[in-house]
């Protein structure tokens, strides 16, 4: 039996989901979230004044959706100052000057530093048309990244395999577009998606929305179904049944498939269809009382390591002031690799990370003070070739009565916070339009 009729509910709090919420929260809403905790990849523990972080940690710049969400909840984002595009091949650690002159720096030999230099201005000029177009789904949809770069020696190979890593894809999954995409966006700079951190933690904004949501937000509730009753859809869900007018959809894509299989076969087909790859994550707390040589480093990529890339998560506090002791890193692994590691132990992952930031940071050795592994099977949504074809099914309302939704970062070619805030928006706004005219009929 179910009592009340809804306006809205919202299945999934992560960024999606939440930005809906936000936006819809003068309605009569409800989210509910399967985990214990909202933000889905978005997830930091404060530590003292640092915090570590599990997940996304790159905010976008002021006029965003999500760094406005942020203002209103009283939380402030700050640029990041330091060196994002370093690259450590070796020994040799490149952490400054401009990438064109990488090829030129990195140990390689004079052929492989030739090849290097010519994929690189490759991906410069496409990432130059990608900066022109408007819609960006079918561009160079029909070959993979790596058809796209052609044959490449494997020192050159190994910085580009790294590269597509931070897609969680490897050269011959993700598509020519989402790879030139994913450099657009890393060499994006200020403007970029990807310019500022959240202080305090990125997980103070999930936390900040949910204490405003108060109980129209619930966690620990995983929807089971919903079902199509009359012009309403009833969700059910752990705890039991609600029925609304419409529904939001805001899970990752693998699972948003089969709940709405019943309402729309064609978009849970194409949802089946989207791509995702596993992120392992290791958050190190250290506890140094000097200067480390990263202090002004944010991101360094380490091709041919156990981990993808480094991260100096503290960076947000060495603006000013004198140096803070201690510090919070992330070492991340993507793709292939951090799948067949994750199902490792917890020990054995931190030993095997550790070794090798001891080995880029010698510096690092006796300051450990804790290491946290965080295993994202689903970590990101890439294209793959032919992923645009898969668009129409996924767009606008859905279901014989228009009355189900659907938000993500997967609408984007590649997923980032920002546009998984923007989907969960336009849904919610599709909702509130449908609402006002129920209202006012
Ligand atoms: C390690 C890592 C680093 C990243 N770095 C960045 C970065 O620096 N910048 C950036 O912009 N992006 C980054 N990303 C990507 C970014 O985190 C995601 O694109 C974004 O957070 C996705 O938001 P979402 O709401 O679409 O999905 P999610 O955050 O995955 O939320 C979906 C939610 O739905 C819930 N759910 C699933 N099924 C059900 C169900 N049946 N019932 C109820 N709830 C359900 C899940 O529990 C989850 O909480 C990173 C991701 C990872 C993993």
């Amino acid at each position: 039996m179910v009592a009340v009729t809804r306006d809205v509910v919202i299945i999934g709090g992560g960024m999606a989901g939440l930005a809906a919420a936000w936006r819809l929260r003068h309605r009569d809403v409800v989210l509910l979230e399967a985990g214990d905790r909202l933000g889905g990849r978005m997830r930091s523990d404060a530590r003292g004044e640092f915090w570590l972080n599990y997940g996304a940690h790159l905010f976008p710049g002021p006029g965003s959706l999500v760094d406005g969400m942020a203002r209103e909840c009283g939380l402030d984002t700050v640029p990041v100052t330091g060196s994002m595009m370093g690259i450590a091949v070796g020994s040799t650690l490149l952490d400054h000057g401009r990438v064109e002159t990488y090829p030129l720096r990195l140990p390689l030999s004079v052929r492989d530093r030739i090849t290097f230099a010519r994929a690189g201005v490759k991906v410069q000029r496409a990432v130059a048309r990608y900066h022109r177009l408007e819609q960006r789904y079918d561009f160079e949809d029909d070959r993979t990244f790596g058809e796209f770069l052609g044959p490449l020696p494997p020192a050159v190979r190994d910085i580009f395999s790294c590269a597509a890593h931070r897609a969680t894809a490897e050269l011959d999954e993700l598509s020519a577009g989402c790879g030139i995409g994913l450099f657009a966006l890393v060499w994006g700079g200020k403007g970029s998606l990807i310019a500022r951190n959240l202080l305090g933690g990125s997980g103070t904004l999930p936390m900040a929305l949910g204490r405003e949501l108060g109980e129209r937000a619930r966690t620990g509730c995983r929807v089971r179904a919903i079902r199509a009753d009359g012009a309403d859809l009833v969700v059910e869900h752990d705890g039991g049944e609600i029925r609304a007018h419409q529904v939001i959809v805001a899970a990752q894509a693998p699972h948003a498939a089969p709940l709405v299989a019943s309402v729309a076969e064609r978009a849970a087909a194409a949802l089946s269809q989207l791509t995702y790859g596993a992120f392992l994550t290791v958050a190190v707390e250290t506890r140094e009382t000097t200067a480390m040589p990263y202090d002004d480093v944010y991101a360094m990529a380490t091709p041919g390591r156990v981990f993808d890339m480094f991260t100096n998560q503290a960076h947000a506090l060495r603006r000013e002031g004198p140096r803070r002791p201690g510090g919070s890193l992330m070492l991340f692994a993507g793709a292939r690799g951090a799948a067949a590691l994750m199902s490792e132990s917890d020990e054995l992952i931190v030993e095997r990370f550790l070794d090798e930031l001891h080995e880029l940071y010698p510096h690092t050795r006796d300051v450990i003070a804790g290491a946290t592994v965080h295993r994202w099977e689903l970590g990101n949504v890439y294209a793959r070739p032919g992923r645009s074809r898969l668009q129409p099914a996924l767009v606008g309302p859905l279901g014989a009565h228009e009355n189900l939704h659907l938000a993500g970062d997967y609408f984007a070619e590649l997923g980032n916070i920002e546009a998984a805030a923007r989907t969960g928006l336009a849904a919610a706004e599709r909702v509130d339009t449908r609402t006002s005219e129920a209202t006012h009929a």
